[in-house]
């Protein structure tokens, strides 16, 4: 057998959509697998060879689905994954992982997936295993600055994530680090900051902030809200640049992560806003919403996550030799674009 294969745990969603197409287009067989009965917005075809339909949750469906179509049982090493993503996760944007409401959900289903995954990767011998981590793990007290975020690697300890989901991955990165050191597992751990583009969650509560500006200056002719004083500082990477920093990272032999994916061009929300406004060419105003209604019930802090944020990629870019490259704009204009068409699409429907 000399295809190669690739395995894609929440290959449903956006980041896993964008990866599953590249692998397919580099040749490989590709097993997709979702609690989403299909993609939102791909034809499988487009993204997968196989697309299982299934809950990660499930420990007996995680050691089915780890066996590859090419290999006679577990022992047969030779025919095992050679790459798997796992990039299922219960997450979505600050109005989901930040309220409080969902954080029992969040920490369960993320922490079984992962736990199912590193335990079945490990005894069904896959060659190698990408984890998704997130730059919600880093502490809280380094992002208070808005113009000076701190997300360097080394100062994740102590540690003290601002969310539940945070927390989540940071266990999940060292359970993976962990079937690493006893197992021999072989991992490569990432934390992405923020990743955008087409074909993702663009409203519903679950879509990012670069989504809901575009999809909010799609839809306004006069305002659109913006949580917070808006001088929340955060970056955010163009989808195509990620895939090509995991797939990087993935292919290189001595360096295990965890590392940053992300963006160093640093902007403000509501720089954000007004970048997608501009580029709907509509004269539409910024309000920003602050004050009560960021006290959730339960007390928690209002939905915009810490003062600042930024990738510091000096370490993948020592590592690997290569850094990410599309300025924000030209990424917002391709992602207000497909939002655009989107909104168009859907009030047709509205209409009808
Ligand atoms: P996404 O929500 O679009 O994709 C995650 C997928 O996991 C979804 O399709 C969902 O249906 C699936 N899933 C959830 N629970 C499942 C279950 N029990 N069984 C099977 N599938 C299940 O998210 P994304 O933006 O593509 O992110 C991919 C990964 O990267 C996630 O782990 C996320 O935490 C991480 N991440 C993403 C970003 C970002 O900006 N997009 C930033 C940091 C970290």
């Amino acid at each position: 057998m000399s295809k190669k294969t690739a395995l894609v745990l929440g290959g449903g969603g956006f980041i896993g959509g964008h990866l599953g197409k590249r692998l397919l287009k580099e040749g490989f067989w590709v097993r997709i697998v979702d609690i989403k009965g299909q993609h939102e917005f791909w034809d499988h075809e487009d993204i997968c060879n196989e697309y299982v339909a299934g809950d990660l949750r499930d420990p007996r469906l995680v050691e089915k689905i780890m066996l590859s179509p090419f290999q006679n049982s577990k022992e047969d090493k030779d025919n095992s994954f050679d790459e798997v993503y796992q990039l299922a996760a219960d997450m979505g944007g600050a109005g989901y992982i930040f309220t409080g409401d969902n954080d029992a959900n969040v920490m369960h289903n993320s922490a079984l997936i992962n736990l199912n995954t590193a335990h079945e990767a490990s005894i069904n011998n896959v060659k190698r295993v990408f984890y998704s981590s997130s730059a919600c793990m880093y502490p809280e007290h380094n992002q208070l600055d808005p113009d000076n975020p701190n997300c360097e690697e080394s100062s994740a300890y102590p540690a003290n994530p601002d969310s539940e989901y945070g927390w989540e991955k940071l266990f999940s990165e060292r359970l993976f680090l962990a079937f690493n050191r006893n197992y021999g597992l072989d991992v490569r751990v990432a934390r992405f900051h923020n990743i955008f583009g087409p074909m993702g969650t663009w409203t519903g509560g679950k879509e990012k902030a670069p989504a809901a500006m575009c999809r909010k200056a799609a839809e306004s002719e006069a305002k659109i809200e913006v949580w917070g004083d808006g001088l929340q500082t955060r970056s955010f990477l163009y989808i195509d640049d990620c895939v090509e920093a995991v797939l990087r990272f993935m292919r290189q032999e001595s360096f295990y992560g965890p590392v940053n994916i992300g963006s160093e061009e640093m902007v403000t929300i509501n720089e954000l806003a007004q970048m997608a406004i501009d580029i709907s060419g509509k004269d539409i105003k910024i309000n920003n919403i602050e004050g009560q209604a960021f006290v959730d019930k339960y007390g928690f802090k209002c939905p915009v996550g810490v003062r600042g944020r930024n990738s510091d990629n000096t370490l993948y870019k020592e590592k690997m030799g290569w850094e990410v490259n599309m300025p924000l704009l030209e990424g917002m204009k391709k992602t207000f674009t497909w939002i655009n068409e989107q909104v168009k699409n859907s009030s047709l429907v509205a209409s009808k």
